[in-house]
């Protein structure tokens, strides 16, 4: 069975054929490093780490390059940089900022599960290749220099009698449409008022690097650049995939498509344009101000990095998701009981019924019925393979059952002294003894099971 994609441009799922197979490659948009990440973040980094996986599967994991960004240049950043360290120079308090916030980052992806990508370029490191493309196209006729900023045309690029796509064909959109219900207030020195920024003449004190050919004073790049320069230097000018929440397709893709195309004289950057749906939390929308925002740093003082992944892949990635404590309680049930039956087992092949619905489209929803469907069969050993290639099983089992009693915040040697005690009492047949610290064991919110073997416990959520 081919691996079938849905491609946002053309709409529809299309079978996945790489430019090349020994050299599979992938970019997705990722964090503006200046706060925590939320929940809605972690859908993307999820959502791709399931089809890098997916990919390696099928190509040899030698063979696929997936490109993840960091931006660490941005007006948030430097708001963040001046409001915490208000006595430091703005550059140095912008690289705390950006460090500190990139650490916290990497911490909570990798509980999420998450391999790192192969490459995770900085913007600030590839201001060299903006500062090219953006005279590439200035001297096509695509880009022009007003005021020290230099804006992108899209009227320009769809003058032009060429191969390029039509500007505002990723995001189904007529340009002719958004020169019409443009703002009627925009900057003076732009020529159109669909017209993007890609280099702007920095502030006092805020970072700069020398601006392109033509422009004296120094710069900063434009956020849509930074991503054509990045995928440039490390997947070429075209490659096979591009991901990101659904929010980038306009103006972000759309425009990053426009200065690609238009530098490399191409029709195409990527041949598969991928977009998650958004998340929302409890039936609301997800914001700072309706006190519902969660970053993925609160939820692991909770939950487990893996039950944050499983809850995440319940719902298929185009779909918008519904966050909820409910869904999480389940999700924290299905992985016990799988972490009992699968985490300790030798391993043996992922199973088909598993590989297919991920085949279609990325389709969890139905690989996670699958994953029910082998553990109804008492297949531990294919459940274990298939859990593990979708990024699950990273503990033992003794170390998962462990955690959650330390999350639970019960004392292990308190509740075994309680269950000999017990058991003491049982072989001198005191029972109202025995009930009693039974009841006793519950009220901690610890359940005890006896079998022939003795009696062990678990934590009942
Ligand atoms: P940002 O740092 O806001 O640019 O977001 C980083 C990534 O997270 C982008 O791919 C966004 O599309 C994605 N994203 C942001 N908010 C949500 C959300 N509520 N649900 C799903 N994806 C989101
Ligand atoms: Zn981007």
């Amino acid at each position: 069975m081919d691996l079938r994609l849905h491609d946002t441009l053309t709409r529809e799922k299309r079978t996945f054929v790489p430019l090349d197979p020994k050299n599979v490659r992938m970019y997705v948009c990722g964090p503006t490093v200046y706060d925590f990440a939320h929940i809605g973040n972690a859908r993307p980094v999820i959502v791709f780490d399931v089809l890098f996986r997916l990919l390696r599967h099928l190509y040899g994991e030698a063979h696929v390059k997936y490109v993840r960004n960091i931006t660490d240049v941005d007006d948030k950043i430097n708001d963040r940089a001046a409001r915490d360290f208000p006595g430091l120079p703005l550059n140095e308090a912008i690289g705390k900022v950006t460090e500190e916030t990139g650490r916290q980052f990497h911490a909570d992806v990798d509980a999420l599960g998450a391999l790192r990508p192969s490459v995770e370029p900085r913007a600030t490191e590839h201001i060299g290749e903006m500062r090219e493309i953006i005279e590439k196209l200035i001297a096509g006729g695509f880009a022009y220099v007003a005021e020290d900023h230099v804006l992108f045309s899209p009227q320009a690029m769809n003058a032009a009698n060429s191969e390029l796509p039509r500007y505002g064909a990723l995001s189904n959109r007529s340009l002719d449409e958004m020169v019409a219900g443009a703002r009627v207030d925009v900057a003076p020195y732009k020529r159109g008022n669909t017209d993007f920024v890609l280099w702007k003449p920095s502030k006092p004190g805020e970072p700069s690097w020398p601006s392109p050919a033509g422009i004296k004073a120094e710069g900063r790049p434009g956020w849509h650049i930074e991503c054509s320069a990045m995928a440039w230097k490390h997947l070429g000018t075209h490659f096979d995939i591009h991901g990101g929440g659904i929010d980038l397709v306009f103006p972000h893709h759309e425009n990053e498509v426009a200065q690609s195309c238009c530098a490399f004289h191409q029709s195409r950057m990527a041949n598969y344009w991928m977009h998650n749906g958004f998340l929302q939390v409890e039936s609301e929308k997800m914001s700072k101000s309706l006190g519902n925002f969660i970053t993925i740093r609160d939820l692991l003082a909770d939950w487990p990095g893996e039950v944050l992944r499983l809850n995440m892949l319940k719902t298929h990635y185009r779909s918008p998701i519904d966050w909820t404590l409910k869904s999480l309680e389940e999700s924290g049930k299905t992985l016990d009981d799988w972490y009992r039956v699968a985490a300790d087992v030798p391993p043996g092949k992922p199973a088909t019924s598993v590989i297919e619905p991920l085949l279609d489209d990325l389709n969890t929803p139905q690989t996670i019925a699958a994953l029910h469907g082998l553990r109804n069969a008492s297949d531990a050993a294919g459940l274990t393979a298939s859990l593990r290639l979708l990024g699950f099983l990273s503990e033992t089992a003794a170390q998962w059952e462990g955690r959650k009693r330390q999350a639970s915040g019960v004392d292990a040697s308190e509740i075994d002294r309680l269950i000999s005690e017990r058991t003491a009492a049982r072989a001198r047949k005191d029972f109202k003894e025995s009930d009693r610290i039974r009841d006793q064991l519950a009220a901690m919110g610890v359940a005890i099971k006896d079998s022939k073997e003795g009696t062990t416990w678990e934590i009942a959520r």
